[in-house]
């Protein structure tokens, strides 16, 4: 994984009309007629698509979390159930399903509010992703910001590529989770945070 400050300033960009172009062209190596009436206007509804589903790309991730607020308590804060949609990087299908964030502010620090978690997990998930780092970037977003005592963040997805080709386990949902600083390193307190993602979770069903 690149950092995304070793990028450098030549960040490609999203080339709208290079892609409805290039939309066409697929279309017609699918072996279909893109000028068909159904066809006619895919490449330019898909373009705008793109342009949506993958408007986090080349953006630092800490942007999205917007402004802070001093922390002012050092309890445990925990978000259940943000619910995503992304971008699988090896097939161009979806995958989707939830993200559970808990956190413990450093007393002196500022925190992000609650949309401001929300507003990351938007924006991470709105590029070409695979889950396990669509995880870990969120994860080191919240870190690298807000500079908690500790981070944990769970995601539990289903993928398309996984339900409607290949081997077509519907409805199984992958589990990824990436822990920083006091849940690294203190088992109880990972096991709370767990624990309290599990019930909310489970009382949800
Ligand atoms: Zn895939």
């Amino acid at each position: 994984m690149a950092s995304e400050s070793a990028k450098g300033s030549k960040q490609p960009q999203f080339q709208k009309e290079r892609v409805q172009r290039l939309i066409a062209e697929l279309i017609e190596a699918l072996g279909e007629d893109p000028k068909r009436e159904g066809l006619k206007m895919t490449p330019y509804r898909v373009a705008e698509m793109f342009e949506e589903l993958l408007s986090g790309t080349n953006q630092p991730s800490a942007s999205f979390l917007g402004s802070m607020f001093p922390a002012g308590h050092e309890e445990m804060v925990i978000l259940r159930d943000i619910s995503f949609f992304s971008m699988c990087e090896h097939h161009l299908l979806p995958f989707f399903g939830d993200v559970h964030v808990a956190y413990i502010p450093n007393e002196s620090g500022h925190i992000a509010g609650l949309s401001g978690i929300a507003k990351l997990v938007d924006g991470v998930s709105k590029r070409l992703q695979v889950q396990e780092r669509f995880t870990t970037e969120i994860a080191n977003a919240i870190q690298v910001s807000m500079k908690p005592k500790g981070v944990l963040v769970v995601v539990e997805a289903e993928h398309l590529c996984m339900s409607m080709r290949g081997s077509k386990k519907v409805g199984a949902r992958a589990m990824t989770s990436a822990v920083r600083g006091a849940f690294q390193k203190d088992g109880i307190t990972r096991a709370e945070a767990l624990e309290l993602i599990r019930k909310g979770r489970d009382a949800a069903r």
